[in-house]
């Protein structure tokens, strides 16, 4: 029997909808908002596109975005002095710097620069290094959407083998992370990998996340796993695809994510979530 799809865009419709309903208690309750400071630097299209969703999404949630587009020649000095002004502002309670960064800016010191409790992203060497010791504190979006979408089918993950494609800092990491806190048996496949085809064949759930297009063959997944597919890409006659044969895949799972419409649209939930999470936190 085909695999059942993974319906991203209603589940992260529904999650945006719970934060709403926050959202709007906590102004019911003459609260303020959250505030969410969103700082795009340079023109790159798919920057802009992702930055332009974000803030609308901020918007139909009720959460105040504050707008920094700023130009490709903004200095380090500049950004980290918005960034400090950003730190100090008890209305703002997140913080999201786009990357990629203009080459002469360092992305690692930018995001150590963030207050870690205003670290949305959940990039900061603080929240990745709680989120390793397993106390979580503000969690990397992509990541921890998957694991909301493998929650809401009712994936089970003690005894189970989850196998994850790519081993990125945004990415594979963290998901190593939160399937070792859920209590899978990770193993993280790299471009270093022998043969990844043998890992992904013995796994339960499977994560791909290498931005290559049909990297993970249908063939290689095991009758009845779930299919996570993060991967983006945009093919030559403009299509988005992602990383895993999709159409053979679909033969064997259980579960399987769609590219466009799986875990793309949890990825902008999680940022909601994580400034709604922030902001109760914060208590201003
Ligand atoms: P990245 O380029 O930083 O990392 C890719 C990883 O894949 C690396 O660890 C690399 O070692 C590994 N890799 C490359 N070739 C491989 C191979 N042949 N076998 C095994 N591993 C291999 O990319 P990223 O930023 O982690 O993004 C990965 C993909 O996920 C991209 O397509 C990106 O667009 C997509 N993405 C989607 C979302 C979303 O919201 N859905 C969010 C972030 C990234």
């Amino acid at each position: 029997m085909p695999a059942s799809i993974i319906d991203g865009k209603q589940i992260a419709s529904t999650l945006r909808n719970e934060i709403k309903h926050s959202v709007q208690a906590r102004i019911d309750q003459h609260m303020r908002p959250p505030g969410l400071a969103v700082i795009c630097i340079g023109d790159d299209p798919a920057s802009k596109v992702y930055v332009g969703h974000k803030r609308k999404a901020c918007k139909e949630a009720g959460i105040k975005s504050i707008s920094y587009d700023l130009p490709a020649e903004t200095t380090q000095h500049e950004l980290i002095k918005i960034i400090d002004e950003l730190n100090n502002n008890p209305e703002v309670d997140g913080i999201l710097v786009q990357l990629p960064l203009p080459q002469h800016i360092d992305s690692s010191l930018v995001i150590e620069q963030i207050n870690p409790d205003k670290d949305v992203d959940g990039f900061h060497p603080e929240n990745v290094g709680k989120l390793a010791l397993r106390i979580p504190g503000l969690r990397p979006c992509t990541p921890y959407g998957v694991i909301h979408l493998l929650n809401c089918i009712g994936e089970t993950y003690k005894g189970k083998h989850a196998v994850i494609v790519g081993a990125s800092n945004i990415v594979g990491r963290p998901m190593m992370l939160e399937l070792l806190i859920a209590g899978a048996t990770v193993t993280v496949c790299h471009r270093f990998t022998a043969d990844t085809g043998t890992f992904v064949k013995q796994a339960d759930i499977v994560i791909a996340a290498a931005g290559k297009p049909g990297l993970v063959k249908g063939d290689w997944i095991k009758e009845g796993a779930t299919v996570i597919d993060v991967g983006i890409n945009r093919l030559e006659n403009g299509k988005l695809t992602g990383d895993v044969e999709y159409d053979k895949a679909k033969e064997r799972a259980k579960w399987i994510t769609p590219v466009p419409g799986g875990v793309g649209p949890m990825t902008v939930a999680m940022l909601l979530k994580n400034t709604l999470t922030a902001c109760q936190k914060h208590q201003f």
